[in-house]
């Protein structure tokens, strides 16, 4: 039995989303790269290069790791890049995308040749959270004003959108899309490509997905242009969980459980945004609350229903840990990083990588 906490893929459980992506691009002709960002895991990308385009980033590092280990296209975008990694982005990949009119003509010169595109930030979006809306006020995410847009336009051959965020409601998607075709329309008239960015629940079971790629087909018809998805979490939806132990039980006025893994350390944005993590089935007659091992006081998974009183040694599975969570891990209190294990198709289970104290040590000095 592999030693908790790890991380387990389910490559089954992926292929089910990367079944949908590869139907996606089959019924509309868009693209799917994957937002590494959400998920770096190369262990997998042996599968889902299979169905999925390529990759989209948001830094060197990332576009230099989709470059070399998934096969496809690879996209390049950042916030902002430096001169002296610029070079090596533009090495590693076929497009990249400028996040202003700023950054486009600061790398106009080196990046002559190049595919390039400007993200254009169309000033609505579906994110509830202020943290992660990428049309927050004041925002620093793309350009928005046409008419500034149009004096660059001959130095780039398309856009970025990205303004969705955990969007699983098709006539939202649809009536965003049509605000973003009446205000740039005729600058996307203009260009070849146009990557709608991730957030875009497609993947979901009720998904109406088959509108959503008459919608997609549409758009790239009436523009002749090639339209790009950059998915992430409707990626690896569902395919991953976190596997912990039970170290401690407590009574503290509620049935309390302590497991060997943090919420801090390696499911932050559950703390981030202040949700619970999942677990099923979650029935019975005795609740507890799951707490981390770290010393946040917070750290707590959320509260869950069981069968049985829970023991020390008992084995517990936190689902839905794919995205958003081997990506942003962290050696907060030191606390054993989990390992990543993955379920191969025919079942048999593989430790792929294990971390230790040098580990620790290392990543700091
Ligand atoms: C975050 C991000 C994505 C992926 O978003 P998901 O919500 O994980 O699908 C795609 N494109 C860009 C530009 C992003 O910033």
């Amino acid at each position: 039995m592999i030693k908790t906490p790890y991380y387990l893929i389910d490559k089954a459980a992926l292929l089910k989303n990367l079944e949908k992506i590869a139907y996606v691009r089959q019924q509309s002709g868009a693209k799917s790269l994957l937002a590494l960002k959400c998920f770096a895991t190369w262990s997998v990308f042996d599968l889902m290069q299979e169905y999925m385009d390529g990759t989209t980033s948001s830094s060197l590092y990332e576009v230099k790791l989709g470059n070399t280990k998934f096969k496809g296209e690879t996209h390049a975008y950042s916030v902002a890049y430096s001169d002296d990694e610029i070079r090596e982005v533009l090495d590693h990949s076929d497009k990249i995308i400028f996040n202003s009119i700023g950054q486009l003509s600061r790398f106009k010169d080196i990046s002559e040749g190049k595919t390039r595109g400007l993200r254009v930030n169309p000033q609505v979006s579906t994110s509830e959270f202020l943290i992660a809306d990428p049309a927050r006020p004041f925002s620093r995410l793309g350009e928005w004003d046409p008419s500034k847009i149009e004096t660059v336009i001959s130095d780039v051959s398309g856009f970025m959108f990205h303004n969705n965020c955990e969007n699983d409601d098709f006539e939202r998607f649809d009536e965003m899309l049509t605000f973003i075709e009446e205000r740039f329309g005729h600058l996307i008239q203009q260009v070849s490509w146009i990557s709608l960015g991730g957030g875009i629940h497609f993947t979901g079971e009720d998904y109406p997905i088959d509108q959503f790629c008459q919608r997609l087909k549409a758009f790239s018809e009436k523009y002749d242009i090639q339209v790009y998805l950059e998915p992430g979490e409707a990626s690896i939806t569902k395919s991953t969980t976190l596997e912990v132990t039970v170290l401690d039980t407590l009574f503290n006025g509620k049935n309390l459980a302590v497991v060997d893994s943090s919420i801090e350390a390696h499911m932050l944005d559950l703390l981030i945004y202040r949700e619970s993590a999942k677990m099923a089935p979650c029935d019975g007659e005795h609740e507890y609350m799951i707490c981390g091992k770290s010393c946040l006081a917070g750290d707590i998974f959320g509260e869950f229903k069981f069968k049985q009183t829970l023991q020390v040694g008992d084995r517990l599975s936190f689902e839905d840990a794919a995205g958003y969570t081997m990506v942003k891990k962290n050696w907060f209190n030191g606390v054993k990083m989990p390992s990543i294990a993955i379920r191969q198709l025919d079942g048999s289970i593989e430790l792929v990588r294990e971390f230790d104290y040098n580990d620790f040590e290392q990543n700091l000095s």
